[in-house]
């Protein structure tokens, strides 16, 4: 029997998994439990592969000084690429023009907006768990990462006799882990025909009737999401990283396309480093520790959703932003992407961040809540990519040879 590859496979799911929605929509339930239970996995193995890769990561970079380098070669990338996106989605929305004059009566209501918008302050309190073990049943990843850094790095501390053992069952575990993620992998072209099924059967009509400005809306969003994707990120590759874009992007489809139908960094976590790991053959020690923190602090398709969502709000409302508040928009969507946790949703909650900086209506985002899912899953695509991208240049920098 024919046998294709993976990345085919999953591509030939995704496509299955559109045409099944669109056509047996009435018959979706047969098929998503096959989603949820491929994603049931996966969540199933992100925090003990976050803690083991991290702590097993970090023992292993050693010395104060090296962490610290690390630390801010990645920050760095984290907050420019970011920016970046945010920028040519700035500039597209003020181009298109997708909120002058769009009907308010298109406005949907959503709940539990103001709870984010005052808690952005915390993000960096909530950094410090005073309690790990519900930091782990609640997954709040930054507490989790904090922690993992914490004990990898106090590790090469101890005392050589624990040092050793404490060291290897760490590495011993991340191995295990790693093994489980790859046998999780074998399932995904189902998980994602099921997921897809389901996205594609229950958006179907309400994607249909979407036209006029929300319609303009969305491409600016799209627009942006491709150019950052295809343009500004190859380019970086290319150009810091020193590495073929194209190779590095074959080797990530599984990832990409597991992001696109999940809209979740964190639940593709898993796949993406085991994807830089083995195809772009980036080191365990650079993927443990930029990855897990990228999946959670680096959005880049979330910062530029953010800038566009809040742009096309305040012209919907016809309010005019000044230069100064539009910058103001910029550093917020900045910090709402970084506080956005890896989840399906999760961008779009944010917006109250940006919203409430420069006194825009908070109900606004109601306006763009129909069209919310597909946008989240491009944005998430472009979130993992970055990641990747990331890892790639980071560990150039670094002098790795690379497959890619
Ligand atoms: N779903 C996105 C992610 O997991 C976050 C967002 O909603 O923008 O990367």
């Amino acid at each position: 029997m024919l046998k294709l590859k993976l990345h085919w496979q999953i591509l030939i799911a995704l496509g299955l998994g559109i045409l099944y929605g669109l056509f047996f929509t009435g018959a979706v339930e047969y098929v998503s439990w096959m989603g949820d239970l491929f994603l049931r996995a996966l969540k199933m193995i992100i925090i003990p592969l976050i803690i083991t890769s991290i702590v097993s990561g970090v023992s292993n970079i050693g010395s104060a000084q090296n962490l610290g380098k690390l630390g801010l070669k990645t920050i760095s990338y984290y907050i420019l690429t970011s920016l970046m996106a945010i920028f040519v989605g700035l500039i597209l929305v003020n181009i298109l023009q997708p909120g002058v004059g769009a009907d308010l009566g298109f406005r949907k209501d959503v709940e539990g907006l103001n709870v984010v918008s005052d808690s952005l302050g915390n993000i960096l309190l909530r950094m410090i768990p005073s309690n790990i073990f519900e930091a782990l049943v609640s997954a709040d990843m930054l507490a989790i990462i904090f922690f993992s850094i914490i004990v990898g790095f106090f590790l090469t501390r101890v005392d050589d006799y624990y040092k050793t053992k404490l060291i290897d069952l760490f590495n011993g575990g991340f191995e295990l882990m790693m093994k489980i993620t790859v046998f999780i992998i074998h399932f995904a072209p189902v998980g994602i025909f099921g997921i897809v099924a389901g996205v594609v059967a229950e958006q179907k009509t309400g994607l249909l009737d979407i036209a006029g400005r929300i319609g303009i809306y969305m491409a600016a969003v799209l627009l942006g999401l491709i150019f950052h994707g295809m343009i500004t990120l190859p380019l970086l590759l290319k150009l810091i990283g020193r590495v073929n874009p194209w190779l590095h992007f074959k080797g990530m489809t599984t990832p990409l396309i597991t992001a696109f139908s999940t809209s979740s960094s964190s639940a593709t976590l898993p796949l993406t480093m085991e994807s830089v790991e083995h195809n772009s053959g980036v080191s365990n020690k650079i993927t443990s520790f930029v990855l897990p923190l990228g999946a959670t602090v680096n959005m880049d398709g979330t910062a530029l959703y953010e800038c566009v969502a809040a742009m096309f709000i305040a012209q919907a409302y016809g309010i005019e932003l000044s230069f100064l508040q539009q910058m103001i928009v910029v550093i917020t969507a900045l910090l709402a992407s970084i506080g956005a946790a890896g989840i399906p949703m999760a961008g779009l909650v944010m917006i109250s961040v940006v919203l409430s900086a420069v006194g825009l209506p908070l109900e606004g985002v109601g306006l763009i809540l129909a069209v919310d899912r597909i946008l989240d899953m491009c944005r998430t695509t472009v979130n993992v990519w970055s990641d990747s991208c990331g890892a790639a240049i980071i560990a150039k920098s670094e002098g790795e040879i690379l497959k890619i």
